[in-house]
């Protein structure tokens, strides 16, 4: 037996060790849509809501003062159509958007959820499978689970291994519309939406839905060492190609992107949005992908080395359409982006109602 002594230090050098480890396998910059993806979806959002009549001159006064420099949506073409510049910090909305994924890694407590920043941005829906032995990904997607199967309670003890972000996603909404309610500062406002746009962006990003986030149970994978990590594949990698021929798929996808936003599945609806629901179900709509993504793959590597641009042009027919995974990205970013028009918009009238009620007291 160890003795008191060593016993502590034995403990402290499996504390380290355990420390070491998860840093290691858990890279905190593949968090997340990358930091590019986020804000253009905040700036996409916002555009949509400077360009439309029905949004009150007051909030698109202060969407401008967020953005700083309306030139930044004037020109959203050639924002997507550049390399990523990972360096370049702005201050308001666009900080804001990626603000969460920089506090991945610390570990204060979120408070609302007494777990941390790392678990708010995606849930790893499998875990809620009613079998247990089905609590996993399987490569043809069929261990997906119902919806009914997600309580919508935080103090299910399955979110603490499983993730948030449906939670974060609902808190960030509440507290913009406490913001725009009683406004000691802009910069809460932008605050806050930002970092709705972010949780409700990553809710979109396919592999925030399962516990195999880098697609390791994919056939092309199982066998593989070291295996392949797809997740950065389909969230970071197309604005930061420096190849040649990385324009030409980054053009293409802003056609995928801007006949996407053109379907607006949302505008004809007057039914107002529940933040919770939409992040549910963005993950679950996410999920379905996954197996085309396992596909994807497996074209990918067919050479041995990542294909980048037989990743991205891998195309499947989905109902009549044939749908590539560019076009699948651009999709998934779009409803992302659509979606934000309307949550901000709503929240902005339900802080003039509380508002008004507030008076009338
Ligand atoms: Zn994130
Ligand atoms: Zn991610």
């Amino acid at each position: 037996m160890l003795q008191p002594k060593s016993k502590s230090r034995a403990k402290a050098l499996m504390a380290s060790i355990l420390v070491l480890l998860w840093l290691v396998s858990w890279p905190p910059v593949t968090q997340a849509w990358a930091r590019k993806e986020h804000v253009f979806i905040t700036r996409v959002a916002v555009k949509l809501l400077l360009d439309q009549a029905s949004t009150p001159p007051a909030l698109q006064a202060l969407l401008r003062e967020g953005l700083g420099n309306t030139d930044k949506i004037a020109d959203l073409e050639k924002f997507v159509l550049e390399v990523e510049e990972t360096l370049r910090l702005d201050a308001g909305l666009d900080l804001y958007s990626f603000r969460p994924d920089e506090l991945v890694g610390l570990h204060s407590l979120v408070p609302g959820f007494d777990s941390t920043e790392e678990k708010m941005h995606y849930l790893d829906t499998d875990e809620f499978n009613p079998q247990r032995s089905r609590q996993v990904f399987a490569a043809d997607g069929s261990n997906k689970v119902l919806a009914r199967s997600l309580p919508r309670n935080p103090r299910d003890p399955r979110y603490k291994s499983a993730g948030f972000v449906t939670f974060r996603a609902e808190q960030c909404y509440k507290s913009l519309i406490a913001s725009l309610k009683t406004n000691y500062s802009n910069e809460q406002v932008f605050l806050w939406l930002g970092y709705l746009s972010h949780y409700i962006s990553d809710s979109y990003q396919p592999y925030h839905s399962t516990i195999d986030y880098q697609g390791f149970n994919c056939a092309c994978n199982v066998a593989r060492e070291p295996k392949h990590r797809f997740h950065g594949d389909m969230e970071g990698l197309l604005f930061r190609d420096t190849r040649a021929g990385a324009e030409a798929l980054r053009l293409q996808f802003w056609q995928y992107f801007q006949a996407a936003l053109n379907r607006d599945i949302y505008g004809a609806s007057k039914k107002r949005l529940d933040p919770y629901l939409v992040s549910q179900s963005a993950l679950l709509s996410g999920y379905d992908y996954l197996p085309m993504l396992c596909r994807a793959g497996e074209v990918a590597l067919a050479q041995g080395e990542f294909d980048a641009d037989a990743w991205f042009n891998y195309s499947e027919m989905v109902g009549k359409h044939k749908l590539t995974l560019l076009e699948l990205k651009a999709a998934r970013m779009a409803e992302a982006s659509l979606v934000l028009n309307r949550l901000i918009l709503q929240a902005w009238q339900e802080a003039q109602q509380k508002k008004g009620k507030g008076k009338q007291r």
